[in-house]
């Protein structure tokens, strides 16, 4: 069993607080993203797991033992970083059987576990290359092997896919989730790009400013979002997010748009949020319409159509069926699927239907 626990953990440098009083379980065998803009304090949260950087408060826990004052090497966690960190002398299977080497584990089974391992990662053809003889991808795929060729309680994976093209990335990713289900090691993985958090998690952390905003797994971060910052960090494109007042229910903005039927909301300073994928172009004349709005620009993405619309001083967008056709400034009326339209408070950020 490797669960890893901060209870209560803070990290300062300074006076200044990267991360304030961080509560969290990562369960036994779970991958966990850490998701969340630049500077929120997932690599310091990280590094805090692997000790290469003290806790300033509170505690850590892995596998129900704490580590606090447990050196980064008695601490039986592989990182993998966004650098690969690879020994530009040695070899593809030197890189990849370090950490048997530095174990002094007998060099006939070094050999044996370094070939089974690159065959896992299809780099068995290239073991007696250097690392400046590889590809980007092939170079990330050694430092996955490195990690892996030893099965360590955790897993610490630091935006370890940003290096590479978008194809590959794409492709390594599938192959990241597919090792973590055969590994069933507990892994923890940092990034910023959300589709990765999405697609990867079993659980996602959203970190803003040092704090987790929401804990959930990937559809109830997208299906529920409970603060203003996860509405508008999840989801690409990004969810409309329109400034306005509600009374009794009803949402109205500056731009015309107005929703009923939001239950006995009030707020005189609210936020209406519908993703893309919410609004649905309507046959002209419908009686559904809770908008009409003229075309600002419409881009065809493949599977869809985005279409922004220019609702007063707001700009929506919709993704409509990739067949849709429309001209800038014609007239489009739209409708919100029921149930997904959120209201938020201004002020507080959070919540309030
Ligand atoms: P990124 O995605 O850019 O790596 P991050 O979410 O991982 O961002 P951290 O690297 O954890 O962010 O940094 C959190 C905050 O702490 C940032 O404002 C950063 O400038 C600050 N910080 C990190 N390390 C130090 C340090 N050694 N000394 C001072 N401030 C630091």
């Amino acid at each position: 069993m490797a669960s890893v626990v901060f209870q209560d953990v803070v990290k300062k440098f300074g006076t200044f607080t990267a991360v304030s009083d961080l509560n969290l379980e990562v369960r036994d065998k779970e991958f966990l993203v850490l998701l969340g803009p630049s500077g929120c304090g997932k690599t310091t949260t990280m590094r805090m797991v692997a000790g290469l950087e003290e806790v300033t408060a509170g505690e850590i826990f892995i596998g129900g033992d704490r580590v606090n004052d447990v050196l980064p090497k008695y601490r039986d966690v592989a990182m993998v970083f966004q650098s690969y960190a690879l020994y530009p002398h040695l070899s593809v299977a030197d890189n990849i059987g370090y950490p048997l080497k530095i174990r002094k584990v007998p060099q006939d089974k070094q050999r044996q576990m370094v070939m089974e391992v690159a065959r896992r990662v299809e780099l068995d053809g290239l073991l007696d290359r250097l690392p400046k003889q590889l590809s980007g991808g092939q170079r990330q795929r050694v430092a996955l092997a490195r990690a892996i060729i030893r099965t360590p309680k955790v897993f610490l994976m630091d935006e370890p896919l940003s290096n590479l093209d978008a194809k590959l990335r794409v492709q390594m990713r599938a192959e990241l989730k597919h090792l973590q289900h055969e590994l069933q090691v507990t892994t923890i993985y940092v990034t910023h790009d959300q589709i990765e958090a999405m697609t990867l998690a079993h659980r996602v952390a959203v970190m803003n400013k040092g704090v987790i905003e929401q804990l959930g797994t990937p559809r109830q971060i997208y299906n529920d979002p409970r603060t203003l910052f996860v509405a508008g960090f999840i989801g690409s494109p990004p969810m409309n997010l329109i400034d306005g007042e509600v009374k009794d229910g009803v949402f109205t903005s500056l731009g015309g748009v107005r929703v009923d039927g939001l239950g006995s909301a009030n707020a005189a300073s609210a936020v209406l949020g519908v993703r893309p994928e919410d609004i649905h172009v309507l046959p002209a004349g419908s009686e559904k319409t809770n908008v009409m709005a003229p075309i600002y620009s419409v881009e065809l993405t493949g599977e869809s159509t985005l279409v922004t619309l220019r609702a007063g001083a707001a700009l929506l967008t919709v993704r409509a069926d990739k067949n849709f056709v429309g001209d800038f400034d014609q007239m489009v009326e739209i409708g919100f699927a029921p149930g997904r339209v959120f209201l938020f408070d201004r002020q507080s950020q959070d919540r309030v239907d």
